[in-house]
């Protein structure tokens, strides 16, 4: 079995690595800074779990590599300007927008995009970082940090988000999980439900749109796409060439994880349609220390990456998945306990999607 070399050594990276213990490869996640240069053998693969990287010793010695899957890609959509005029160019529906230039003026943005403006800076931004609002009311100017460095998008109405998480492998063949659920705050993910049935009807809608995405781009692999819902409409707010986060919920209600998917379609083993068992809700862990009652909630799986503790960083995740709607509604009640304050709207949001469902 040739290893699969990954590059980002984050959770998703460990994440890759626990899910390859199955299909007895092995994964070897790498830091971009680190020193050492693996030894890469011509047949070995070499993918990623994240979308931008330092230029650096071990980056340039990866770039080389024959089995680097998807390498010219990556480029382009770590780019906002890039991934959305790909969009336009595939008449995918996204959020309109401009290039933020050198010459760009509040008063242009406003004129084209609307009242309120949100900038993105064009590359490095995660987790709600690297956005920054304009509000024509109160006077906002863009800082001259953001000139030639952004785009700016229109503020979209949004019902609500929804994400696609699909693989595709070398031949073309495509799978698909059901459309999850997702509830930001402050442009972080904080809570996924899937599946869900009152959003089975837009779930066609968001294959053919990423099969478009995936086949333009002769994409090996897993993709998410993330969309805002607009009555039945769907618009894509961004890509991620990648495991995502609001896949996480595929490890504990779905036949094969995203990250197991993952390395079945880049190492060129069978991928076949996901078989989803049950409800799963999964929690992300932001800026919580852990506590080791959640291991005792039924129905759950509990995810640490063993990070250290700051406000607003990603520390873990937790899946609950059963069969019975009313079983993940106990485990849930059970769990809520166990964080802190600013997770009461969110367990409100959870419960009160699974009620509607
Ligand atoms: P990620 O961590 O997913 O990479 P990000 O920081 O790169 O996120 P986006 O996904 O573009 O940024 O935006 C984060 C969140 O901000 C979205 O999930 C959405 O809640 C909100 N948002 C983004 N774009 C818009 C928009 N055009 N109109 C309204 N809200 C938006
Ligand atoms: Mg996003």
């Amino acid at each position: 079995m040739p290893k699969v070399w990954v590059l980002g050594a984050g959770q998703l990276g460990a994440m890759l690595q626990q899910a390859a213990y199955p299909l007895a490869l092995k994964v070897v996640p790498l830091e971009p800074e680190q020193e050492t240069l693996p030894d890469i053998a011509s047949e070995d693969i070499v993918t990623v779990e994240r979308e931008q990287w330092p230029d650096t010793p071990l980056t340039q010695h990866l770039a080389k590599q024959p089995g680097f899957i998807n390498a010219d890609i990556f480029g382009r959509i770590a780019d906002r300007l890039y991934q959305k005029t790909m969009l336009d160019e595939l008449g995918i529906n996204t959020a309109p927008w401009q290039q933020v230039t050198a010459d760009s003026s509040a008063e242009a943005l406003h004129n084209v995009l609307g009242e309120d403006v949100l900038l993105k800076r064009r590359t490095g931004g995660y987790d709600g970082k690297g956005q920054f609002w304009l509000y024509q009311d109160q006077g906002d100017e863009i800082p001259s940090d953001w000139l030639d460095a952004a785009i700016a998008e229109k503020k979209i109405p949004f019902k609500e988000e929804l994400s696609l998480v699909a693989a595709r492998d070398a031949n073309g063949q495509k799978v698909f999980y059901p459309l999850t659920l997702n509830l930001h705050s402050n442009g972080i993910l904080m809570a996924s439900i899937s599946p869900l049935e009152r959003v089975k009807h837009l779930q066609g809608q968001a294959e053919t749109m990423l099969s478009t995405i995936m086949d333009a781009t002769n994409y090996i692999g897993v993709m998410a796409m993330e969309c805002f819902r607009v009555g039945d409409e769907l618009i894509v707010n961004e890509l991620a060439p990648r495991v995502h986060n609001s896949g996480h919920w595929t490890q504990a209600g779905a036949c094969v994880s995203q990250f197991e998917m993952h390395l079945r379609a880049v190492s060129d083993l069978p991928i076949k349609s996901p078989e989803v068992r049950g409800h799963s809700v999964m929690i992300n862990v932001i800026g919580v220390e852990r506590d080791i009652h959640w291991l005792s909630i039924p129905s759950t799986q509990c995810y640490w990456y063993g990070k250290d503790v700051r406000p607003g960083r990603k520390l873990g995740h937790i899946n609950i998945n059963h069969p019975q709607r009313h079983a993940v509604q106990t485990a849930l009640s059970k769990l809520k306990p166990y964080l802190p304050e600013n997770y009461l709207a969110v367990f409100d949001w959870v419960q009160d999607e699974l009620a509607k469902s």
